[in-house]
């Protein structure tokens, strides 16, 4: 490409959106061109973290051109095989998932339904809020101090 070269459409960033207008466009006959500055995917490949999940059901994952044709549509069963009452299960998950170490012990007394402190909340997140936190323990019945 030269800089003066004329385009009808020019799509900043080859993102997943950047990415659907291009197809879209390029459907329709429509002349553009893509400008990224780094790589195709660019945040999803280096600004995301290695655990991303989507977080929508499996049928709701479509671009133009592509959508969800495998056998679990709804996709809750990534979530739904936890519940299985063991504190164990949680906890290698959430290490999986936010990529730092859990602590047990205070998983397990949430699941107890130890009456909830600050000392105990920190011990699972440094970063909570604990007024807010005491706002949500409060709305869904969880016993606190
Ligand atoms: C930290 C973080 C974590 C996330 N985790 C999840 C998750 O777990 N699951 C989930 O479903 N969604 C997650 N999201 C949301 C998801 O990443 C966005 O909804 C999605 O990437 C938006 O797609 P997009 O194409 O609009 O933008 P992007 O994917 O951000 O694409 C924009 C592109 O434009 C390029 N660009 C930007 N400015 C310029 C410029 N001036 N010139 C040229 N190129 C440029 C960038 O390099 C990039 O490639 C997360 C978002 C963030 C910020």
């Amino acid at each position: 490409m030269s800089f003066d070269e004329r385009f009808d459409v020019i799509v900043i960033g080859a993102g997943h959106a950047g990415l659907a207008m291009s197809r879209c466009l390029t459907e329709r006959s429509i002349d553009h061109v893509v400008l990224e500055r780094g790589e195709v995917a660019n945040s999803w490949r280096t600004e995301r973290w290695d655990s991303l999940r989507l977080l929508t059901p499996n049928w709701q994952s479509r671009l133009p051109g592509f959508g969800y044709e495998g056998d679990d549509p709804d996709g809750s069963e990534d979530l739904l095989w936890m519940l299985d009452a063991d504190p164990l299960t949680y906890r290698n998950f959430a290490e999986e998932y936010y990529e730092r170490s859990v602590n047990l012990e205070a998983v397990r007394q949430i699941y107890d339904h130890t009456l909830l402190t600050e000392n105990l909340a920190l011990k699972l997140s440094h970063e909570l809020s604990w007024d807010a936190l005491k706002k949500d323990a409060l709305e869904i019945g969880y016993p606190i101090l």
